[in-house]
């Protein structure tokens, strides 16, 4: 699982790691723009959480995550958990689905250097605005750091340094699952 600030270039790890580790990348901020894109129920209900900068209701993300999850045997999870009460809900998944998970990579960066990304990036996404950009950074301090706690209690988190080259937070979050796995 990959844990970390919106911005952080979660997404550009995600897919390499994917690729080194032959993984299924489950990133639930991509399945929530899938599903508005098609116009589902679930898309239509997402929306405008989304463009407010806030999290989607837990109850509606679990469901979309359990799903993907069933038919994933080696799954890379990003963007999920984002609060406790999901983290808690992924636990009884896993149980019931007789699998565990190997490790929490948190990749992270100081806020300055997220905030700073997101302004460069070029996805022309709604959310990435200077002040829903700053939301989402504080959203994920808020509802996000307890996650953070409740995998480092359980001896699962392992902290990368995003503040670098793509290249070297890359070969740190590989040599690190590559220690585990
Ligand atoms: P991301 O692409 O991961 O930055 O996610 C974009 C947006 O999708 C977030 O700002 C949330 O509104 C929503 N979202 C993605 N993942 C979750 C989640 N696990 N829980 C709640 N909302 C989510």
């Amino acid at each position: 699982m990959l844990v970390g600030p919106p911005g952080v270039g979660k997404g550009t790890q995600a897919e390499r790691l994917r690729e080194a580790f032959d993984l299924d990348h489950i990133a639930t901020g991509d399945l929530l723009r899938e599903h508005r894109a098609r116009g589902t129920a679930l898309g239509r209900a997402a929306a405008e959480h989304m463009d407010a900068g806030r999290l989607v209701p837990d109850e509606l993300v679990e469901a979309m995550v359990e799903e993907r999850l069933r038919d994933s045997p080696r799954f890379l999870l990003d963007g999920f958990p984002r609060t406790l009460a999901q983290a808690e809900a992924l636990t009884a998944m896993l149980e019931r689905l007789g699998r565990e998970l190997t490790a929490v990579l948190l990749i992270d960066a100081p806020d300055e250097v997220v905030i700073e990304r997101i302004a460069g990036r070029q996805e022309g996404r709604a959310d990435d605005d200077p002040e829903t950009a700053r939301r989402r950074v504080a959203v994920y301090h808020e509802e996000t750091q307890p996650v953070i706690d409740y995998y480092e209690q359980r001896g699962l988190l392992h902290r990368i340094d995003a503040a670098r080259p793509i290249e070297a937070v890359f070969a740190d979050a590989r040599d690190t699952l590559a220690a585990l796995a």
